[in-house]
């Protein structure tokens, strides 16, 4: 028998798991309070736990079906990333995508609509974390600026739920120019005097976070939401500091300012429909907003003329 060498008699064989008599999917443990929840009570209480109120996360048509009324009019639906670097990680990003595809039945990590929102017509654009991490590429930029522009036109105001790791690196700098544009687009509708609520539900990290979900007239979290820009670890490394306990989530932001709102999920969609009316959005129909009060330009000398250029203006 060699010196050097054990043969390895293993311990025991692994216990099998015992065959559960639950049919599978009925019921699901709850990361918040560890109890067993019969799933058909969590569809109907919007994914919330109803024992300990942990916000379960939704996918992107769950988000809309949430908000709105009713049907909604989805807009560039068919628009697929092209891979533009033609870029390789532990695997192509070409089969990222088709993975995202076919798990999802989306085309990219973003599904823009419009609908009503407890009466108000809205553009809704709303992230798909199961695509590729709901990270923004020129895609979801695109689709993201395109319905923007389209609720300037037809004046109404915008909600982006986001629910994102941040910008798409299989896309490079091409990603990170998805800030800016999207950006430009709220810029625009903020000059168009229309509003924009960002909502942000765990993730909201990177990209996002650092350009449009931090944008909002009214920027509301749900609770404990993971929300940051680099991941903790990322910032203790960094920083060679031990963060501060209920760091980037939710109510820590409320506390330091960085957030207007903390809503739980079940009362997000009066909230939003709420403070859309008080931002100026009506029932059924477009924003009226009163024209901006221009500086005169000219001195108006008597008051007859002012009763001649009123029919003009
Ligand atoms: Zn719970």
């Amino acid at each position: 028998m060699a010196w050097f060498k054990k043969t390895r008699v293993p311990m025991a064989a692994p216990a099998k798991e015992k065959a559960s008599r639950v049919p599978e999917g009925l019921w699901v443990k709850c990361p918040g309070c560890a109890q067993a929840i019969y799933n058909k009570d969590l569809a109907t209480n919007f994914s919330v736990c109803p024992k300990c109120g942990h916000h379960f996360r939704l996918n992107a048509s769950e988000r809309l079906r949430m908000l709105f009324d009713g049907a909604w009019t989805e807009f560039d639906k068919d628009m697929v990333s092209t891979d533009p670097l033609v870029f390789t990680d532990t695997k192509p990003y070409k089969s990222r995508l088709k993975a995202g595809i076919e798990s999802t039945g989306m085309k990219d990590a973003v599904i823009v609509a419009s609908g009503a929102i407890d009466g108000v017509d809205t553009v809704v654009a709303s992230m798909e974390y199961g695509f590729i991490g709901g990270s923004m590429g020129v895609v979801v930029g695109e689709k993201i600026a395109r319905g923007i522009e389209r609720a300037i036109a037809e004046r109404m105001p915008v909600v982006i739920v986001c629910c994102s790791g941040g910008a798409r690196m299989m896309e490079g700098a091409l990603s990170l120019m998805q800030m800016a544009k999207v950006c430009g687009a709220l810029a625009r509708l903020d000059r168009a005097h229309l509003p924009f609520i960002s909502v942000l539900t765990d993730p909201t990290t990177g990209g996002v976070t650092a350009s449009f979900a931090m944008l909002g007239d009214l920027n509301i979290a749900e609770p404990k939401a993971l929300i940051g820009f680099a991941g903790p670890r990322v910032i203790e490394q960094t920083i060679r500091q031990t963060l501060p306990e209920g760091f980037q989530r939710s109510e820590f932001l409320l506390e330091k300012g960085m957030l207007d709102l903390i809503v739980d999920r079940r009362e997000m969609k009066p909230v939003i429909a709420n403070a859309l009316r008080f931002m100026g959005a009506t029932r059924k129909g477009p924003v009226l907003v009163p024209p901006a009060i221009e500086p005169p330009t000219a001195v108006i000398e008597s008051p007859t003329v002012v009763a001649e250029a009123a029919p003009q203006a």
